[in-house]
């Protein structure tokens, strides 16, 4: 497509055939803003050039008529199209990306009105991503499908950057924590599903990311079909017992993924079942509270995520992304990670080694998505090579390893690493040093590769020599020292005289005239003109070859996939257990005891992000605390005074237990955990305005979850129950769910809490053991040991934390003449009392640092009260002020 079709005559009313075309392909692309291909541009037009020039800032402009109306229209360069696209992407939009599929020079042939042949070669969506400029090397991007079918709830996900896909059966109520887990980019459902009530607060949720599709997409018999033919196989029963609704939501994604890729499908692996139970389920609140990947204020930086990952690759990073996302419940799976872990804690030598080999290991998981989407370029081959060498080098540093042979996680990782010799070599032999980053111009097949190529590239250059021969042969016979030979994409190759010189060429036979510009005239002659096919000849088939060539290799690449996705995964699990032994050593962490029973006992357990916090601030050292929730003990109920650490200490607890699960060492002296089914924690209070919910109605929502959920194998961290109402009610509903969670969930349980009054609880309730932080109180001074002990505290120093705050001195002074009213007990009346002994800050007229609870009035004040400002002159009321100022020195 020439640039004169895109003025406003080539878009002149709805007759255009261009405009039938546009609008042909936009029909069947309706929810995705199409972007259309012409020349160096991809143009949007109508709503959809408003939306994108509104979304990315550009200029909206109109061209010719539809309807009578102008078309609206806004573009953007072909070169600079993926940061655009990335911008669309993130704020939501989809884009169907139409090109040119036919040559228009081929258009050209069917008459000289005939438009270029264009189809729509993949809509982009924020779950079918593949470049890595569109991605984040070390997360996951999932596109995860929703179904209903036969009464159930299927969930199904896939990466289609990694190939990663797998399929849950999940109730309903679960549903929440599994989304948290997953955190997908994009969400697949029936449009029926929308409608049911009971999930609506959920997609209120998600809503930025779902899809809704046509019910017909979700019929589980037809997904099953495209399930055994993906995989060629004539039944899924191979890969697990599949419900219905797993089925029709595996199905609705490969559904999709095809529709988006337009037909090219990705590898993906083997559709996979995660069993019933099979994961630690934390539900989206607590995973929010413990800042498991992300802060409260959605940074990674201050997750536990950031403070545990050593890796040293981008899917190294996503694979721990995923284990701490999914902690496990299956304690021999556990074990072998663990297993792993210290093997490599112990083989120090053999970890350094493993880490600065895979330091050099590019994406091979990224790289093998792109090329099997034949999306893919020279350097995404270079990377399969230089992985899968690696691949190699880090099996050989396994077998020069001094100690004993590896555990058998690690053993099955090095046989995944496989055997790739023959391709390796063949990539090395056949690809350049420095490569383009697309196949489309060629330049990146190895000088020696192939002879024919190197024959078509030398007369290619040589042409070249010889048109700086005849230049200046030319310059000789014509004695103009200053003649050149140029090259356009108009002209081709012409010889270029100033005016002046121009009747000079003229007189030679041999010149033709071809172009007359202000400053210069252009010649071609005969021989130039053969040289110029010679030269375009042999550079079209250098081009051709390459890129017969890359088919070739790609070709070869996709047919190992499967063994090339092996190694990747393998290289992943190396790099998160090699990093998890670095993280152990370096932070003197423990290897827990992860058990079948129901025992709990952590010993000077520490919180890992507190302590990093610590330590980079050099402020304090973090002291271990020990937890015990065995049977007997299971519920702890932890009083003590603001800022001692009680929150600290809950959450470390819980993250601990994430730890282990997941398969990591923790950061204790010792640590034994009766495998836990459920983590629950609420902690903290914050509105949730985009929901319409006050903190305290957050705060109940959160715990009724708790309450109806938790199981006798739960772990529940409750942190200060009940604060967001009145004393009375809060204190009532923080011992009745004391109460619950001793008698109806037999949970395991940390309960901190300011209201001392539930420790009397103890009495009645066998299990529950009320703690406290400690502290020191001297002359004056109160000091935080963040050490917990038995027994309860008797007060919370909450002034003391205030006037560390910086509060004004008056209102600490006032706050601890209320307390002390306040503890003489008889506290209705006592507030009466309060309430009547107006003014409130009459300390504030005496000196502000010192508190007063004296009722007699100072000189000062008399004084004050003496002066009636209405008789005095302005002389006398300067001699007042004197003498106030006198009592005041
Ligand atoms: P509040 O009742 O006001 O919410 P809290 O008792 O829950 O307070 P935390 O928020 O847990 O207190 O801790 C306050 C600060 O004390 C932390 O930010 C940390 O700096 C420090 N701290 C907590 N625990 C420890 C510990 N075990 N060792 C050293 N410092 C600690």
């Amino acid at each position: 497509m020439s640039d004169s079709q895109r003025t406003p005559d080539a878009m002149d009313a709805a007759t255009t055939p261009l405009m039938a075309q546009y609008l042909a392909v936009k029909r069947q692309h309706p929810d995705a803003l199409l972007f259309y291909r012409m020349g160096d541009f991809y143009e949007l037009f109508f709503e959809d050039a408003e939306k994108a020039a509104a979304a990315l800032s550009i200029v909206l402009t109109t061209r010719g008529l539809h309807l009578g109306e102008p078309i609206k229209m806004c573009g953007v360069p072909i070169h600079a199209a993926e940061g655009y696209l990335n911008r669309l992407i993130r704020q939501g939009f989809k884009v169907a990306v139409c090109e040119q599929v036919e040559d228009p020079a081929e258009a050209k042939k069917r008459g000289s009105k005939s438009v270029v042949r264009r189809d729509v070669v993949r809509v982009v969506t924020p779950g079918t991503l593949t470049e890595d400029g569109l991605l984040d090397a070390t997360s996951h991007n999932y596109l995860c499908a929703l179904a209903d079918a036969g009464g159930t709830l299927g969930l199904s996900w896939v990466d289609i950057s990694t190939g990663q896909f797998r399929a849950q059966a999940i109730e309903r109520k679960a549903l929440p924590a599994a989304l948290a887990r997953l955190d997908p980019t994009e969400i697949l459902l029936p449009e029926r599903l929308l409608l049911q009530s009971d999930l609506y607060e959920l997609f209120q949720e998600w809503k930025s990311a779902l899809s809704p599709l046509p019910n017909a997409r979700f019929d589980s018999e037809n997904a099953r079909l495209r399930l055994q033919s993906f995989h060629k196989v004539a039944a899924l029963d191979a890969f697990g017992a599949f419900t219905r609704g797993e089925l029709a939501a595996a199905g609705a994604i490969l559904d999709y993924v095809e529709l988006t890729q337009q037909g090219k499908m990705p590898r993906l692996g083997q559709l996979a079942r995660i069993g019933a139970g099979a994961i630690l389920e934390i539900d989206a609140a607590t995973r929010r509270n413990l800042e498991l990947s992300r802060t409260l204020s959605g940074e990674r930086q201050g997750s536990l995520l950031s403070i545990i990952d050593r890796t040293v690759t981008g899917a190294g990073a996503r694979l721990l992304g995923e284990w701490l996302a999914a902690p496990l419940t299956d304690i021999a799976v556990i074990a072998a990670r663990q297993d792993a872990v210290a093997h490599l804690l112990s083989e120090t030598r053999l970890r350094e080694d493993l880490r600065a080999q895979l330091k050099k290991t590019p994406d091979l998981e990224r790289a093998l998505s792109r090329l099997s989407l034949e999306r893919g370029g020279p350097r995404d081959l270079a990377a399969i090579r230089d992985g899968l060498k690696a691949a190699v080098d880090i099996k050989t540093l396994f077998a020069e390893a001094r100690f004993g042979s590896p555990p058998p996680l690690l053993q099955q990782a090095l046989t995944d690493l496989g055997h790739h010799g023959d391709l390796i070599e063949r990539l090395g032999r056949a690809l350049a040093e420095s490569l383009p980053l697309l196949a489309r111009d060629g330049g990146f097949i190895a000088h020696g590769y192939l002879p024919d190529l190197d024959q078509w590239r030398s007369l290619r250059d040589d042409s070249r020599k010889l048109i700086l021969e005849l230049e200046a042969r030319y310059r000789s016979d014509l004695g103009i020292a200053s003649l050149k030979i140029k090259h356009n994409n108009v002209l081709g190759y012409f010889v270029e005289a100033t005016s002046t010189q121009a009747d000079k060429v003229k007189a030679d036979g041999r010149f033709i005239q071809r172009q007359s510009t202000a400053n210069a005239t252009r010649f071609t002659t005969v021989e130039l003109g053969e040289l110029e096919t010679k030269i375009a000849q042999a550079a079209d088939k250098a081009v051709a070859l390459e890129l017969r060539l890359f088919a070739d290799l790609v070709t070869e690449v996709t047919a190992r996939a499967d063994g090339i996705s092996k190694a990747a995964g393998a290289l992943a699990l190396i790099d998160v257990t090699a990093g998890l032994a670095e993280l152990a050593e370096m932070e003197s962490w423990s290897r827990p005891h992860v058990l079948r029973d129901g025992v709990f006992r952590i010993e000077r357990g520490r919180h890992p992000v507190v302590e990093a916090a610590l330590k980079r601030t050099g402020a304090d050292t973090f002291v271990a605390n020990d937890c015990d929730l065995s049977d007997g003990r299971r519920l702890w109920l932890v009083t003590g005074p603001n800022m001692a650490g009680k929150s600290t200490f809950l959450r470390q607890n819980a993250l601990i237990v994430i730890l282990a699960q997941m398969g990591s060492f923790v950061p204790a002296g010792r640590a034994e955990i009766g495998v836990i089914d459920k983590l629950f924690s609420r902690v903290g209070a914050a509105d949730d305005l985009a929901r319409g919910r006050s903190t305290f109605m957050v705060e109940m929502v959160e715990t009724a979850a708790i309450l109806n959920q938790a199981t006798k194998r739960s772990l529940v961290i409750l942190d200060e129950i009940g604060r967001g109402t009145a004393t009375f009610d809060g204190l009532s509903i923080a011992w009745a769910t004391l109460e619950h969670l001793h008698e109806m969930n037999k949970c395991r349980a940390l309960f901190a809490t300011h209201y001392h009054e539930l420790t009397s609880l103890a009495a009645r309730l066998p299990e529950m053991k009320p703690h406290t932080m400690k502290v020191m109180e001297w002359q004056g001074q109160v000091k935080f040991l963040h050490e917990i002990a038995p027994g309860a505290a008797d007060r919370s120093y909450g002034i003391h934390v205030a006037e560390l705050a910086g509060l004004p001195a008056a209102v600490i002074a006032r706050a601890q003449e209320v307390l002390s009213t306040l503890e003489q007990g008889e506290q209705a009346s006592a507030l009466t009392r309060l309430a009547d002994d107006l003014p409130l800050f009459s300390a504030v007229v005496s000196t502000a640092s010192k508190p007063t609870g004296a009722s007699e009035p100072s000189a000062l004040e008399r004084a004050l009260a003496e002066i009636n400002p209405d008789e005095l002159t302005p002389k006398e009321a300067l001699e007042v002020l004197y003498r106030l100022r006198g009592y005041s020195n």
